[in-house]
């Protein structure tokens, strides 16, 4: 086999068959694959796509590539989420305690923070103590002990995606919805749940700007993710605006802890019931109107908040951060940004707001950057809220004084007002099982 003749089969619009499909991923890995013809081949699919039998064949040589987490040591049914990535997103930190104190198996691998998206990895960090790198007895341990664990990726899972990845991002390949959606469901397969519900942003926040683009994604991984043996299913949702009102990590899990105590946004809780209630779905089979139930009993009962103070407990953090917010610590400037003029908040550029959250200090411009857990915004108007001239838009935190006044105006250029009322927005558009 040559990597020069699958080149051109791609380039000529043809399938590749499984073979095919393994000899470029290894050899790649391998280093007898160079650079300049795996872009070309790259480039090939980003023109012509994979068909969905390419796409699992592709995913699954991408999972395989590295360790695969064999969750077969887990007493039960283990079930896992995955968001493509959004401003405000802090589901995680709601979604699975409810998963667990209703006594499913929720053993997961987070990510960092990722250009202006956040990572639960770095907001469960923000929790004095918590420990996000367990070894990997003992994280079979706490899930089979508690029913969750969310630590960071461990040992060498997916190098293949890891290689590639970085390849795509400098040769303009990135935005490519099968090389996406194998990217994505490579990890997800290599960490080995047996169900997977999908969250895909769609909108100005997201990586898919429209919903026609996502579903088209949102297709993919389902079909990626049935084909090699898991239950699998997408919700796509609204990033159009950000998610709740708090984004920075220390404020994200605030506002999560809040909502598993009854409080926290109307749109974030409804976020997290509907996730919630689709991840139950999956692990039952139960109708999703019995499944929704249970959620909300659970967080209402006060067993999914009990369940996030287990999990703060078992991996070290402090659980007094639960009842104090003050033991998350305070940035040393607090500003409130005002509104310049009156009428009804029209758009929010998501990605910019996410953005002056990374100014501030909430995440990296760089790997190596050193983030601060207490820096991010509050949000105090939205899409489709009335405003009046110096009304509080929403107060920024940091410790950098000298980026206050650049992230004030770019947040104030976020944001679009228009003098006739605007329609609030829709936050779930649509599901593909
Ligand atoms: N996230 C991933 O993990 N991979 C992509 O290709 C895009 C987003």
């Amino acid at each position: 086999m040559r990597i020069y003749d699958i080149i051109e089969k791609k380039r000529n619009n043809k399938k590749l068959n499984k073979d095919e499909i393994k000899y470029f991923v290894n050899g790649y890995v391998n280093k007898q694959i160079p650079d300049y013809q795996m872009s070309a081949l790259l480039m090939a699919i980003y023109f012509n796509g994979m068909d969905d039998e390419e796409l699992a064949n592709l995913t699954n040589e991408m999972a395989n590539s590295g360790d695969i987490v064999d969750l077969t040591r887990i007493n039960g049914i283990t079930v896992d989420k995955h968001s493509t990535g959004g401003v405000g997103d802090k589901t995680t930190l709601v979604i699975c305690p409810i998963i667990a104190s209703l006594g499913y198996k929720v053993a997961k691998m987070s990510g960092r923070g990722l250009g202006h998206t956040g990572g639960t990895i770095d907001k469960l960090e923000s929790i004095p103590g918590f420990r996000v790198e367990l070894d990997l007895d003992d994280f079979f341990k706490q899930v089979n002990d508690i029913n969750i664990a969310i630590i960071s990726q461990t040992g060498n899972i997916t190098p293949a995606d890891k290689k590639i990845y970085a390849l795509r991002d400098t040769t303009a390949t990135i935005e490519s919805i099968p090389l996406i959606a194998s990217s994505i469901m490579s990890k997800k397969i290599a960490a080995g749940a047996k169900c997977i519900l999908l969250d895909v942003k769609t909108g100005s926040g997201a990586f898919m700007k429209n919903i026609t683009e996502s579903k088209k994604l949102a297709t993919k991984m389902v079909n990626i993710g049935n084909k090699l043996g898991r239950n699998t299913m997408a919700i796509i949702t609204n990033m159009d605006v950000p998610l709740g009102n708090n984004i920075g990590n220390s404020l994200e899990v605030i506002e999560a802890i809040d909502t598993l105590k009854g409080m926290g946004p109307k749109d974030f809780r409804e976020l997290c019931i509907e996730l919630a209630t689709n991840m139950l779905v999956l692990a039952t089979n139960d109708s999703y109107n019995i499944c929704k139930k249970k959620v909300i009993t659970s967080l209402d009962n006060g067993k999914a908040l009990d369940k996030f103070r287990e999990l703060v407990k078992a991996q070290g953090g402090d659980i007094n951060i639960i009842d104090n917010y003050d033991l998350f610590g305070k940035t040393d400037y607090t500003i409130d940004i005002k509104a310049k003029d009156s009428g009804y908040i029209k758009e929010m550029n998501t990605a910019i707001i996410g953005k002056v959250s990374v100014l501030l200090g909430a995440g990296r411009a760089t790997k190596e950057d050193k983030i601060c857990y207490q820096a991010g915004i509050i949000i105090n108007k939205k899409t489709g809220d009335h405003i009046n001239k110096d009304d509080i838009l929403a107060t920024i935190y940091t410790n950098k004084k000298d980026i206050i006044d650049e992230a004030t105006n770019t947040y104030l250029d976020s944001i679009k007002i228009s003098k006739t009322k605007v329609k609030s927005q829709k936050l779930i558009f649509g599901k593909i099982k």
